[in-house]
């Protein structure tokens, strides 16, 4: 892995949920890509059904809870001091939790969005989630001592509450439904996100997959979109990929241990912060 980012000065990275495991936000898939708990709420599920929202909302004012509270770790920190000495071109997550930016990276593209905005869906205000977060306690005193296993996206698991006595906000502006500002399943990731990343990649190098198991096309895509243009690509992910088969390298590690010997192995530069 040292001798790939050496060879490869202008590095795309693709991040998920791996990165992030060290941050205490737990994994949605084991190490062959299948799902650890019960698959998260489609867009159209959420849309659709009031008891949905109720559900998810109530789950995620516990989970929220826990996910506000994490920092980066030293997979962020590395990509930072990485973006810093000019090395990535463009960082891609598919992560929510804002923590590349926490850990000082710039240039990044939230694919799926992010947990820390809400999103009014007919009038397209956005907000911060604290909040919300504020307003759902205060309504729902009952729900918010509740505590649950967290999940990745501040959702929780939370299976024998009654979810109709929960009480849902509906936007200041319009009274039309709020939803976080991320992408659900069931949910396109907007062109917009998916254009620049893909123009990015026309200029790298080579591409750097951290902590994804890439099984969401929506990370997939980028990897194939490499392939096809003969770029480099390495993985750096516990247990297999969608892409195995495309892969120059595969290192399986945790993202935080690879990057940090990426980074202290590096011949010190004059440029390097
Ligand atoms: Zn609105």
């Amino acid at each position: 892995m040292v001798e790939f980012v050496e060879r490869h000065p202008r590095l795309f990275v693709l991040t998920g949920a791996g990165c992030s495991t060290d941050s205490g936000i737990p994994d949605y898939r084991d190490t062959d890509g299948e799902w650890k708990r019960r698959p998260p709420v489609t867009f159209q599920q959420f849309v659709g059904h009031e008891r949905a929202r109720k559900r998810y909302w109530a789950r995620s004012l516990v989970g929220f809870r826990h996910l506000r509270h994490a920092r980066p770790n030293d997979a962020h920190h590395s990509l930072a001091s990485l973006e810093r000495r000019g090395r990535i071109v463009q960082l891609v997550t598919q992560n929510v939790d804002g923590l590349h930016q926490a850990a000082g990276s710039q240039n990044v593209i939230d694919l799926h969005g992010r947990i820390d905005t809400v999103r009014c869906l007919n009038s397209e205000q956005r907000s911060f989630r604290e909040q919300l977060q504020l307003e759902l306690a205060r309504r729902n005193p009952n729900f918010a001592s509740f505590d649950a296993v967290e999940a990745p996206d501040g959702d929780a698991d939370l299976d024998d509450v009654a979810f109709e006595t929960f009480e849902v906000p509906a936007c200041d502006a319009c009274g039309g439904l709020l939803k976080p500002d991320v992408v659900f399943f069931g949910e396109g990731v907007p062109a917009e996100r998916v254009q620049r990343a893909m123009a990015a990649i026309e200029s790298c190098d080579a591409m750097l997959v951290v902590g994804s198991s890439l099984m969401v096309y929506s990370g997939y895509r980028f990897v194939a979109a490499a392939a096809a243009a003969g770029t480099p690509i390495a993985a750096i992910n516990l247990g297999r990929t969608r892409a195995d088969d495309l892969l120059t390298l595969k290192v399986s590690d945790r993202c935080a241990n690879a990057l940090l010997r990426v980074l202290t192995s590096r011949r010190p530069t004059p440029s390097a912060l």
